[in-house]
Order: C-alpha cells, then sequence, then structure tokens
C-alpha cells in the first residue's frame, strides 16, 4: 500500500498578445515545493476603502511556467503516474481551472503541432511501449471516453458514430452495488492492442466530442471529460489478476456563474457546472477535515466516478491551470485556493490484484482430471461421477444380504469406491429412518459390524479415500464458487436491469472480468466498434451531417470559406510537414531496405566462405582450417555495424510513422473544425438573410424557392419564414441570366461600384446558394474594410 497526498502541480498559460501580464513570481527551489507569489493592486478605482490582500502565496509541487513545453509536463506529471498503472495501482491526472487556462491543451494537446500533443496521447504512446518491452506478462488494455454535461453522461466512443448532438450519445447512468462499488452502465470499454488504436480511438472521443458541441452549448468548457486507460495483466499460467485504470481528466471551466453573465439556457448550464464543481470542492473539503466519516461523493456523478480518485485507493496528481493575465487574476487566485486544498488529500493506493475465478476453477478442473487419471491407474476402471443403475441395484442388493445376514463375521464389501460407500450409507440412513421393527435391531447390530471391518481394510484403501475425499473438497470448493459466482452474475444483471450487451462496468470490483464481457452479444459489439474505429472514423463532418450531399452553391461557399480561414495556414502549414515528413519515412524505407539486403549479402558471404572452407578442409586438411578465420570475423563485424545502423533508422521510422499518424488526425480534426465553422457561419448567415430579405436588387423580386430554405435547412436547425430574392427564370428577357446585388449593409445604393455580376446555373438550388453566399461574402468583404480603416 502506497500513502501519499494528491500532488498539485500549476501550470500557467504563456500571455496571448494582447493580454496585459498580471504581477506574480515563481520560486522554484530544488527539491522543496516551490511557491508562487501573486500580488493583487490595491483597486483605486474602485471608490471606496479596499481592505483586499495584496499578495497571495501559494504552495505547489512544481510550477510550470509560460515557456514549459509539453515533453516537460508529461515526463513531470505524468510519467510517474504511468509508472504506477503499470505496475498495477490506479491513478489520477486532473485538470482545473478557468476556461481558457489551458485544460484541454494540457490533458489532450494542441489541434496543430506534433509537439502539442498533450498528456493523454503521450502517456498512450509511453504505455504501450512499456508493455511491449515486457514479455514477462500478458496484458491487456482497454480505453473508455466519457463526458458529463449537466450531470448526465455520454459515451463519447460511441460505435454508431451518426452523433451531431450530445444528446444523441448513448446516455451512462451510474449504478452502485450492495458493496457500494460504482458502475457505469452503457459506458463502452473498447480494446486497443497498440498506441495507433488507442489514437483512433481518442480522435474519435475527441471528435465527437467537438461534433456535439454547439455555439449554444460550449460542452466542451462545461462538461468533464475522462479518457480512462484500464490495463490488466497477468503472468502466463497464473490465476492471479492485476487490474488498474488511469483517469485522464479534463474537468469544466472552475469560473464562477456571476462573472460568465449569462441568462437562460446558459445560466442553468454555468450553474450545472458550478453545482458539480461545488459537490467536488464539498468532497475535497470534507477529505481534508480529520474525523470526517461521511465524504458527500454521491451528490454528483463526476465525484462519485471520481470516488477512487479522491481520498481512496489511487494514486492522484493535479494541474491547477492559470491565465495569469491581468483580467483573471481572480480566477487564479481562486483556482489556487482550490488546490491549496487538494494538497492536503491523503489516498491510500493499493496493487489491485485479484484471482481470477474463471482461471482458478480452469486450474482445480485440472487438478480433477489429474486425480481420476491418477485413480484410474491404481483401481484399473475409470470413474464417472454417478453410480450407473445397475451399480446401484447390485449395491441394494449387496446391502440387503449384508443386513438379512446373520453371521456376525459378515461384511458389506463394496470395494475403494468412495461412490459406493456413500450410496451404502445413505441408503441404511434411509432403512434407519423408516424402519420395520426387525430392520432397525439387524441394522444397529451391522452397522458396528461394519465399523470392524472398515478398521480392518487395507493402507491403499485410506490412501485412496484420502484421494477420494480430497476430491470431494475439490468438486466442493468448485461447486460453491461455480454458484457465487452466477449469483453475482445474477445480481449485477438485476442491478443494471438486463443492461445493453455493451454496457460495461468501470469499477475494478466489478466481478466480471474483461474477458467475461467478450460474451458472444458483446464480443460483436466491440468486434463492431473496432472495424468502425479503423475505418468510419474518418468520414468528413458536413457529408456526414448532411447525407453527403452539398449543393454546388454551399460547395463554393465553403471553398472560398476554407481559403480565409485562420486554420487553413495550420492546414497549409501541416501538409507541408507531412510531404517532408513522407519523404523522410519514404527515403529512411528505402535506406532500411538497403541496410537489409545489405546485410543479407553479408550473411551470404560468411556462408559462401564456410562452403569453400569446408571444401578445401576435404581436399587438403590443414590445422589452419579449423582455426579462426580473420576474413568471417571481418565480415561478421561488419554485420553487427550494419544491424546497428537499421536499428537506429528503423527507430526513427517508427517515430517518424507515429508522427504521420499524429499529423494526420491533427489535420483531420481541424478540417473538421472548419466545416463546423463554415456550418455554423453558413446557418448564421442564412438566418440575417432571413432577417434582411430587402437586400437584393433587380427589376423582380420575387419570394423564395422552397428548395433554397431546404438545402439550408440541411445546414442548420434554425428555421426560415420567408426570404425573397431573384429569380432567373423571371428575367423578362430570359437572356440576363445573372444577378447583381448591392452591399447589404450599406444603406445607400451604389450598385455600380459595389456589386457584383455573377453568373447562374440555371440550377434553382445551386442559384438560390449562390446568391446568399455572394450576400454572405459581400458582407464579410465590407466588415473586413470597415476593420482595415
Ligand atoms: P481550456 O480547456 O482550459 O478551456 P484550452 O486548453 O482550450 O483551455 O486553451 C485555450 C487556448 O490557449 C487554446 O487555443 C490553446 O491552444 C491555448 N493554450 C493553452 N495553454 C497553452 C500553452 N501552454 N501553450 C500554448 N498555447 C496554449
Ligand atoms: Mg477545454
Amino acid at each position: 500500500m502506497v500513502k501519499e497526498t494528491i500532488r498539485v502541480y500549476a501550470r500557467v498559460k504563456p500571455l496571448g498578445r494582447r493580454q496585459q501580464a498580471g504581477s506574480y513570481s515563481v520560486d522554484d527551489e530544488e527539491d522543496l515545493l516551490s511557491s508562487l507569489e501573486i500580488t493583487v493592486p490595491r483597486d483605486l478605482a474602485d471608490g471606496f476603502v479596499n481592505n483586499k490582500r495584496e499578495t497571495y502565496k501559494f504552495k505547489f509541487q512544481k510550477i510550470f511556467d509560460q515557456e514549459a513545453k509539453q515533453d516537460v509536463i508529461f515526463d513531470s506529471i505524468a510519467k510517474p503516474v504511468a509508472e504506477c498503472v503499470l505496475a498495477g495501482y490506479n491513478g489520477t491526472i486532473f485538470a482545473y481551472g478557468q476556461t481558457g487556462s489551458g485544460k484541454t491543451f494540457t490533458i489532450t494537446g494542441g489541434a496543430e503541432r506534433y509537439s502539442d500533443r498533450g498528456i493523454i496521447p503521450r502517456t498512450l504512446s509511453y504505455i504501450f511501449d512499456q508493455l511491449q518491452k515486457d514479455s514477462s506478462k500478458v496484458y491487456t488494455t482497454h480505453v473508455s471516453y466519457l463526458e458529463i454535461y449537466n450531470e448526465c453522461g455520454y459515451d463519447l466512443l460511441d460505435p454508431r458514430h451518426e452523433a451531431s448532438r450530445l444528446e444523441d450519445l448513448p446516455k451512462v447512468t451510474i449504478m452502485e452495488d450492495s458493496d457500494q462499488n460504482i458502475h457505469l452502465k452503457n459506458l463502452s470499454l473498447q480494446q486497443a492492442t497498440n498506441e495507433e488504436e488507442a489514437l483512433n480511438l481518442l480522435f474519435l472521443g475527441d471528435t465527437n466530442r467537438m461534433i456535439a458541441e454547439t455555439p449554444m452549448n460550449q460542452a466542451s468548457s462545461r462538461s468533464h471529460c475522462i479518457f480512462t486507460v484500464h490495463v490488466s495483466s497477468k503472468e502466463p499460467g497464473s490465476a492471479t489478476v492485476r487490474r488498474s485504470k488511469l483517469h485522464l481528466v479534463d474537468l469544466a471551466g472552475s469560473e464562477r456563474v456571476a462573472k460568465t453573465g449569462v441568462g437562460g439556457h446558459l445560466l442553468t448550464e454555468a450553474k450545472y457546472i458550478n453545482l458539480s464543481l461545488h459537490y467536488l470542492e464539498q468532497v475535497i473539503i470534507a477529505l481534508a477535515e480529520k474525523n470526517r466519516s461521511h465524504i458527500p461523493y454521491r451528490n454528483s456523478m463526476m465525484t462519485s466516478v471520481l470516488r477512487d480518485s479522491l481520498g481512496g485507493n489511487c494514486m492522484t496528481a493535479m494541474i491547477a491551470t492559470l491565465s495569469i493575465d491581468k483580467r483573471n487574476i481572480d480566477e487564479s487566485i481562486s483556482t489556487c485556493r482550490f488546490a491549496q486544498r487538494v494538497a492536503l488529500i491523503k489516498n491510500e493506493a493499493v496493487l489491485n490484484e485479484e484471482i481470477d475465478p474463471r482461471l482458478m476453477i480452469v486450474q482445480l478442473k485440472k487438478e480433477i482430471q489429474d486425480l481420476k487419471d491418477e485413480l484410474e491407474l491404481v483401481t484399473g476402471k475409470q470413474r464417472t461421477s454417478e453410480l450407473s443403475q445397475e451399480e446401484l441395484l447390485q449395491l441394494d442388493e449387496l446391502i440387503e444380504t449384508f443386513l438379512k445376514d446373520n453371521d456376525p463375521d459378515s461384511t458389506l464389501d463394496v470395494g475403494a469406491d468412495m461412490r459406493k460407500i456413500k450410496y451404502c450409507f445413505i441408503h441404511m440412513k434411509q432403512l434407519m429412518n423408516h424402519p420395520t421393527t426387525s430392520d432397525k435391531k439387524l441394522l444397529s447390530q451391522n452397522i458396528s459390524e461394519e465399523e470392524d471391518t472398515n478398521k480392518e481394510s487395507g493402507e491403499e484403501l485410506e490412501k485412496l479415500k484420502d484421494l477420494l475425499q480430497q476430491r470431494d473438497n475439490e468438486i466442493n470448493i468448485l461447486v460453491n464458487m461455480l454458484k457465487k459466482e452466477k449469483k453475482k452474475a445474477q445480481d449485477a444483471l438485476f442491478q443494471l436491469n438486463a443492461s445493453s450487451a455493451c454496457s460495461t462496468v468501470l469499477e475494478q470490483s466489478l466481478p466480471i472480468n474483461l474477458e467475461d464481457r467478450q460474451s458472444p452479444s458483446s464480443c460483436s459489439s466491440l468486434k463492431g466498434a473496432k472495424d468502425f474505429s479503423s475505418s468510419v472514423h474518418r468520414l468528413p463532418l458536413l457529408s456526414r451531417q448532411t447525407g453527403g450531399k452539398m449543393s454546388l452553391g454551399c460547395q463554393e461557399a465553403f471553398e472560398v470559406f476554407k481559403r480565409d480561414h485562420a486554420d487553413s495556414i495550420t492546414i497549409e502549414d501541416n501538409k507541408q510537414l507531412l510531404k517532408q515528413r513522407f519523404a523522410e519515412i519514404k527515403c529512411l524505407g528505402e535506406k532500411l531496405n538497403e541496410v537489409r539486403s545489405k546485410i543479407n549479402c553479408l550473411k551470404g558471404e560468411i556462408t559462401q566462405r564456410h562452403i569453400q572452407r569446408a571444401a578445401l578442409a576435404v581436399s587438403s586438411p590443414s590445422e589452419e582450417l579449423n582455426m579462426f578465420d580473420p576474413v568471417e570475423e571481418k565480415l561478421r563485424m561488419q554485420i553487427e555495424e550494419e544491424k546497428k545502423s537499421y536499428k537506429t533508422m528503423f527507430n526513427r521510422f517508427k517515430g517518424l510513422k507515429v508522427e504521420i499518424e499524429h499529423l494526420q488526425l491533427l489535420m483531420e480534426k481541424v478540417k473538421m473544425k472548419m466545416q463546423k465553422d463554415f456550418e455554423v457561419w453558413w446557418s448564421e448567415e442564412a438566418k440575417n438573410l432571413q432577417e434582411k430579405p430587402e437586400m437584393v436588387t433587380s427589376p423582380n423580386t420575387v419570394t423564395v424557392y422552397p428548395q433554397f430554405i431546404k438545402s439550408l435547412q440541411h445546414l442548420s436547425t434554425n428555421s426560415f419564414s420567408e426570404i425573397t430574392r431573384v429569380s432567373p427564370n423571371e428575367d423578362p428577357a430570359g437572356k440576363n441570366n445573372s444577378i447583381t446585388f448591392s452591399n447589404p449593409t450599406l444603406k445607400t445604393r451604389t450598385p455600380q461600384s459595389s456589386s457584383t455580376s455573377i453568373p447562374l446555373t440555371g440550377d434553382s438550388q445551386a442559384d438560390a446558394d449562390i446568391l446568399a453566399f455572394m450576400k454572405a461574402r459581400q458582407r464579410i468583404l465590407q466588415r473586413k474594410g470597415l476593420e482595415n480603416k
């Protein structure tokens, strides 16, 4: 058991270009706790006597200032926890801080650069690396990704992958069993056999998280996300299994409601966050107090899920993320205050070892079979567990004869077979319980006689009896275990109320282990999930949401939007980098092949040399030929050299592969984000259009086509009432297939200078889209123009 307090770290986010730094200083002492001092100037502008404290000092395990890089964060905070998890202890790392302070950046990573990847991808990489190195154990790894929003849990690794709203994802609920263990119903555990699979799952979860978020519900800042890696290990042949899990938690923003200044729907959300973080705080206060017997874990879903991580069986680290610019100093101070309380909590991590009853049964079965075989060898007879009908009849006869026999020396000999001996006893007991008077007499007389006879039985019989007894005991143990298992399974089934096949259980105390879950029904769901995770998850967002259809106008608008989007630079950069990496990996692959064939050549030379020397030894034997061959030695050394360079290159090759994979995922993420932004922008523009229908200038102004509304509706949930537009078909001349429109933000119409003329396609829906797009574009240009001025 390892007893230690939660390790609390602070990370200061780099200041933005326009931000003004608050006054703070970091005192970083080697081997000691670091301290952070924040100074708040007395605010004279408040116009009243201000008794606020000026300087606040907080202690942390370590403070990572603005320039700290992701690899350093991983090495100092996450690596030690990951090591514990590999050794069989539970671990948790959670980030706490206001929205925008860098929680997601720290836990998951930035979406731009490979070097920005956060704790989750680095930890996955580290864990799989270590597992690969350790061949002494058999490891199984699963991951789960849970999002908690407004006290509801959602499974982010939903294999159906069609969710466009959080509510479409499977709802996860909490169950507590009679031993007060928490079970999460409907949270899928997906097996990941290597880093790539695990990263794909992470990417899938992040994508689902992003898609589910709309401007109205900024779920990422208002929800808690828990990515969990479950590791189980077992030595080959052993029945002992170690199970551990690592929670990597991105908490909701800790800012207070008053500051968010929102009403209505958003306020409900803010209140909820506040509630759940408030309950987290309550738990932490209760834990820090001595002699508190009740800890209010059950008040919120998040504290229930993280119960073990807080004051329980877990190695826990917290990262307080701080925005140190002037405007956020207050929030940073309250984050630090929270951190100081967390630092007082003591956890007791224990090695999560358990005997796997299934493996135990297998072992005992084998032992029973061995004993049976041995018995068969000694008696020369095969044993089944039941006596045959014939044998039973025979025994009945024997007993009857024995009981009727008046000879005091008569014996009841059934041989060294425990089953028969037992049967005789049972039979006699029955006779005793329902006796005829004469039988009774006879019986008691005979029993004492039998006892005497038994005493005389030989040594071998005793030995075999022992053996049989042993076997019976084992059978009893097995039967009991099976009963218990069955009961537990039934209980669980009852509690989960016939939960669906993919419902899984997070807590290690779960009686059904991972392998058990691979029952035919759940197995198929896992398999399905895996198949999909390697293929479907790369479907682009928009085509997914619009069923693969995007009208021509919409496509064109998207092309322009893409070009002007801020992220297009990132995509371009990453494209270049990818190109570079592809070229590099290709070149490396070629080199690797070269080295491999070189090694093969050298090996061939050695073989050739052997043959030559063997031939020489036959034709003209000499002492020299049996001796050490310097040429061969040289060849061997060359091979060693080549092997070394092969290994170095191969490692680089592997590294590059991971980097490329990651870059591809990053790019897809950015692309999806862009499509999402486009979608939002597009629907906003459509809404504006609806509100200002007078913007079109044309000789003819007609009511909008219904297709136009439809085409916009498939991109937005906003409904349209009436929009006016020009219909090319109603051009009186019938030739002027173009539309002209003025800048909508200008009240005075100056058609020639600020209007654009574009050709129409004749396809009514496409034309409507083009029209909408051109207007929107015009408006942006106008806005840009104003900004530039
Ligand atoms: P949170 O999850 O706490 O709301 P984010 O992680 O989304 O905050 O960070 C907000 C923004 O700041 C993101 O654009 C992120 O890339 C950037 N950011 C945060 N921390 C850092 C850092 N240490 N270095 C560089 N950029 C950062
Ligand atoms: Mg975030």
